[in-house]
């Protein structure tokens, strides 16, 4: 049922935070995260990402883009690790063309801030009864207030805003600022780093822009992500409370809330299936072809209010579908079983796609699919940069340039294992269990 506890227990990362280790000096750059209007040129073709706000898409955007995946790409979308879209294999200097494609869509508000708007949000807020409050205005808000902003557009393109309904789902994505709904619904806290406070939940999506600011003012070394910034530097409780008082908010120096437990039990993603008002499915490594968006947007459309919302677990929220759609869901290609192996496997774009990789994990991972879900998440990557992996407790599984993977678990050392006894491996791996904090 939508909205049941996802099965994989809170635990410690075995890769803890990894790739935004604090800056030690003043870094001479800025990020080359792509965008919708800034793409990157990859080995298939120029990649776009397209930011959504909290994931979530009207059916006519779903529609608008299938056409553009049909008409410019390779005829597919991907799911990103924070509920973006990406459109990849795009023919050279069709930039243009997809802007204006994206526009019409109503997906392109404010071209300035486009790679800025990374918010994700508990996907089923307002929809399970699950949850302090609905936080779906404030999203709205806060992406009104973030396109709008002058400043806004200084953050990097890594920067992410999580706003959190108090079921605790967003805690495992380790966003730069968050939104946490507390008991009653009238207040929220709203976090920066190590630094809390406690405002209105009505002032939540201004507080939520002020750390933000308070971070680029803290940002002497040009850092990208919240946890870059070193000790000496980090924004302080009682600054993001004097900013707050400044701009006219009600706000109150607040404790931080702690990961994993967060927030109230501390929820894992949707698991796949229909109850509450909606249905959820899953795409399998991500990818959704167009076909299948214009089903799922169809379905959207036929029996709800025509809304979707894309989530970080890869995963499409259709509100309004019921048991009776899993079906016609399932047919397309999507995950409908919470019992599918899917669920527990990801993996970079690897080759062909992009030119680090030194094997096909795409096409591994398939081949390789367990025979039920279950145990920690695998994500397999092409090299180690290790793009999209998950957060928590997962296996790490990194193709080596001899064509063998260097799989590790939580607590464990990494081992290197000949794809033909990496079944095996990845089966011991996943059964491994963490200690809880
Ligand atoms: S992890 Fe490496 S191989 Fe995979 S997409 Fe990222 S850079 Fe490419």
């Amino acid at each position: 049922m939508v909205g049941m506890l996802a099965a994989m227990p809170p635990a410690p990362s075995n890769r803890p935070d990894r790739d935004e280790p604090p800056l030690t000096s003043v870094r001479d750059r800025g990020d080359a995260c792509p965008g919708a209007l800034r793409l990157h040129t990859a080995d298939d073709g120029a990649l776009a990402r397209v930011r959504v706000p909290a994931g979530v898409l009207s059916a006519a955007q779903a529609y608008a883009l299938a056409d553009a995946a049909e008409q410019l790409g390779d005829g597919a979308l991907d799911i990103t690790s924070r509920g973006n879209l990406q459109l990849r294999g795009l023919e050279a200097g069709c930039g243009g063309e997809l802007a204006q494609l994206l526009d019409a869509a109503g997906l392109l508000p404010a071209p300035r801030h486009e790679r800025v708007r990374n918010v994700v949000a508990s996907p089923l807020s307002g929809l399970d009864g699950r949850g302090y409050a609905d936080v779906q205005p404030l999203v709205r808000e806060l992406d009104a207030l973030l396109c709008a902003s002058e400043r806004a557009p200084e953050l990097s393109g890594r920067f992410l805003f999580a706003l959190d309904d108090g079921r605790g789902d967003m805690a495992e994505l380790a966003a730069d600022v968050m939104l946490l709904a507390e008991p009653g619904g009238g207040s929220v806290r709203v976090t920066v780093g190590d630094a809390a406070v406690r405002v209105k939940a009505e002032d939540g999506p201004r507080a939520m822009m002020l750390a933000a600011e308070a971070f680029l003012d803290a940002s002497a070394t040009r850092a990208w992500r919240v946890r870059e910034l070193p000790a000496a530097h980090a924004v302080s409780a009682a600054d993001l409370a004097a900013r707050a008082a400044a701009a006219g908010l009600d706000a109150v120096a607040a404790v931080p809330p702690s990961c994993p437990d967060r927030a109230a039990g501390g929820e894992g993603p949707p698991v796949p299936g229909a109850g509450d008002g909606a249905a959820y499915v899953v795409a399998p490594l991500g990818r959704v072809t167009a076909s299948a968006w214009r089903l799922i947007a169809g379905v959207a459309e036929r029996y709800g209010p025509g809304e979707l919302r894309v989530t970080p677990w890869r995963g499409v929220v259709v509100v309004g579908a019921g048991e009776e759609q899993l079906g016609v869901l399932a047919g397309a290609g999507l995950v409908t079983d919470p019992a599918s192996p899917w669920l527990g496997v990801g993996a970079c774009t690897g080759r062909p796609g992009c030119a680090k990789s030194l094997a096909d994990v795409r096409a591994d991972a398939t081949a390789l699919l367990p025979a039920g879900a279950g145990g920690l998440p695998v994500h397999w990557s092409g090299c180690e940069r290790r793009c999209g992996h998950p957060r928590g407790a997962w296996v790490d599984v990194v193709a080596t340039a001899d064509g063998h993977y260097e799989v590790s678990a939580p607590g464990g050392p990494p081992r290197t294992v000949p794809l033909t006894e990496l079944a095996g491996a990845l089966a011991a791996a996943r059964t491994i269990t963490t200690p809880t904090k």
